[in-house]
């Protein structure tokens, strides 16, 4: 492959754009891989696309060697399999729904287990025919509540996403053990720092979901790892074990009510407000939310008396998790302090809560830490003002403190917790039977007896991975790539003109006749600087100038990462690269 620079369709630019935040974005942007062109959705120019290209093909081999067999689904998909899931509501706002002309609804696929699961069940009908893994490379529409950083957080992205079918949790663990292994050597050959963390909760860290965060502090998610053992989590996943009621240092002691069997509103709203709520008195208090949503529900009750929600202040909160908490409750949420709002927005904002119907209300109290949002199910009898912040110990089961780096670590307690943050590149999942039995997917058995498939999950953010790895790889002057997803393996800058273009291209040709990548930048309207600027910004791993000492058989060979350049004889150039 030969690209010139002189007919490429790029245009590289001088000045960061201005609403580019983080380096991954500008340089993308700049060095002319990709341009916006919808809010959350990205235009692959040519280099780009390269990349693109390339990531997905390294994944596709890693997924393919694992037995996955790749298939592609509409993207354009009906609303009943997401209604009998229960994730057209469960998404809420984070899908784009739309209707045809007869009024039929419709929502752009922001994943596809349903899918996957229909086709299974539509296909096959013996235990002989698994396990089966299928995979996908496609676009997904997620109407997110906040796209951010370019690629990073599209509205419209690139996701590969896998979905295996076994029959027993033997398999399953198996299939994703398999997994596993091939998203280390996917993520270790994209040349990423990254960590494996454990994306549930559990003292040990459970195994049956984790995430590969590549390491950086512009990643939105924020995880521990042990100065000792391998313990390593997503906070949103780390549950410290409450201290006893009473013995936090610099917290009130939570006071002890008898409430009757059967309490009335009233009596919940006083258990709320001295922070009581929880399963002393035979009712469940539970972490639906972990930490951010409390809801209470008396014994036998289907539906919970009192939702809380806390939202602690310097954390995104998962709105679709919100809001299939709310659902299920009736809850009206005083409005007191309705000259307030902008202190929940940001966090929920009046927009998600209005869609619900829900009125709202902050506590004044509440600057810094957290704001607390309550209701009850009589619609405007009762509403609770929950004071809380990081002091908030309801009642000895539940941690609603936020973790802290020097925090013991819950798994071997001997060591200490580190904190960093990072980009969510992967995400693997037992997902167990939910959609085989949301589809009711059975099969025949050995014995003749209907078996349920057990399925899994595996998600690689395509375009994300691209903007992570520039993320990881750059420095001041451009991108640097890893050479196994640089858009070309050699860039040729001819720093003279005339004889040396020809020449130039001449070798260009001979580089990519061996099965090179090469890059020509054979411009004449620029002079060398802008060539050699350009050539870093747009950072191919080796670069070869093409100059003066080319009419003795030399050429410079320069290195992007290091800065190292050597004078050596063009007639070794292709040893040297190959
Ligand atoms: P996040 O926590 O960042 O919102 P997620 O947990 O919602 O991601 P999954 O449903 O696990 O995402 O999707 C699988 C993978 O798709 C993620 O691990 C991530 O790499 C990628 N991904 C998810 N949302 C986006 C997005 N808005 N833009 C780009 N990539 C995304
Ligand atoms: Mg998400
Ligand atoms: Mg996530
Ligand atoms: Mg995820």
């Amino acid at each position: 492959m030969l690209l010139r620079m002189s007919t490429l369709f790029l245009r590289t630019l001088r000045e960061d754009p201005a609403d580019a935040e983080v380096p991954s974005h500008r340089l993308l942007l700049r060095a002319g891989y990709v341009r916006r062109a919808a809010p959350g959705g990205y235009t692959w120019l040519p280099l780009g696309k390269l990349v693109l290209d390339r990531v997905t093909e390294l994944i596709r081999a890693e997924i393919t060697a694992i037995g996955g067999q790749e298939i592609q689904f509409p993207a354009l998909l009906p609303r009943e399999p997401y209604q009998t899931s229960g994730r057209w509501t469960e998404y809420g706002d984070d899908i784009f729904t739309l209707a045809d002309r007869r009024g039929a609804e419709f929502l752009l696929a922001p994943t596809h287990e349903e899918m996957a699961t229909l086709l299974v069940r539509d296909t096959f009908s013996s235990y002989r025919d698994f396990p089966v893994v299928l995979f996908q490379v496609q676009s997904k529409f997620r109407d997110e509540a906040r796209p951010r950083a370019g690629l990073l957080r599209g509205r419209e992205f690139l996701m590969k996403d896998a979905y295996s079918f076994d029959l027993d949790q033997a398999g399953l663990r198996a299939t994703y053990d398999r997994f596993r292994g091939a998203y280390r050597r996917i993520f270790d050959r994209l040349g990423l720092d990254y960590e494996v963390v454990s994306a549930m909760s559990g003292a040990m860290g459970g195994s049956g979901s984790e995430e590969f965060l590549a390491a950086t502090p512009v990643g939105e998610d924020t995880f521990v790892g042990c100065t000792v053992c391998h313990y390593a989590a997503n906070t949103e996943a780390v549950t410290t074990p409450a201290p006893p009621a009473g013995e936090v240092a610099g917290h009130p002691a939570p006071r002890v009510y008898d409430t009757p069997d059967t309490p009335t509103i009233e009596a919940l709203v006083e258990l709320a407000n001295a922070r009581q709520l929880g399963d002393r008195t035979g009712w469940t208090a539970a972490d639906t939310l972990k930490n951010v949503v409390l809801s209470v529900r008396r014994p036998g009750a289907d539906e919970p008396d009192l939702v809380v929600i806390g939202i602690p202040g310097d954390r995104q909160v998962d709105l679709k998790r919100v809001e299939a908490a709310l659902h299920p409750a009736t809850v009206e949420l005083f409005d007191g302090f309705a000259d307030q709002p902008d202190l929940v927005r940001g966090y929920i904002g009046p927009q998600v809560l209005g869609k619900l119907g829900i009125r709202y209300l902050v506590d004044p109290r509440v600057v810094a830490g957290t704001a607390w949002l309550t209701g009850a199910n009589e619609p405007g009898r009762h509403a609770v003002d929950v004071v809380a912040g990081r002091d908030f110990h309801p009642d000895g089961t539940i941690e609603a403190a936020e973790v802290r780096a020097g925090d013991p670590c819950p798994a071997c307690r001997s060591g200490a917790l580190t904190i960093r943050r990072g980009i969510e590149v992967g995400h693997i999942f037992q997902l167990g039977r939910r959609f085989t039995d949301a589809f009711a997917v059975d099969v025949s058995g050995p014995d003749g007896r209907p078996v349920r498939p057990i399925m899994g999950c595996y998600g690689i953010g395509v375009s994300r991975v691209v903007a992570a790895v520039a993320e990881q790889h750059h420095d001041g002057r451009g991108l640097v790539w890893p050479a196994t997803v640089a858009p070309c393996d050699v860039h040729l800058v001819v720093a003279g003109k005339g004889p040396q273009v020809d020449a130039a291209l001449a070798l260009g040709g001979r580089l990519a006749d061996r099965g090179l990548r090469v890059l020509v930048d054979d411009r004449t309207t620029v002079s060398a600087g802008v060539k050699f600027t350009d050539a870093e910004l747009i950072g191919i791993p080796r670069a070869v100038v093409v100059g003066r000492r080319l009419t003795d058989g030399y050429v410079e060979l320069r290195d992007r990462r290091s800065g190292e350049r050597t004078e050596i004889p063009v007639d070794e150039l292709v040893d040297r690269l190959l």
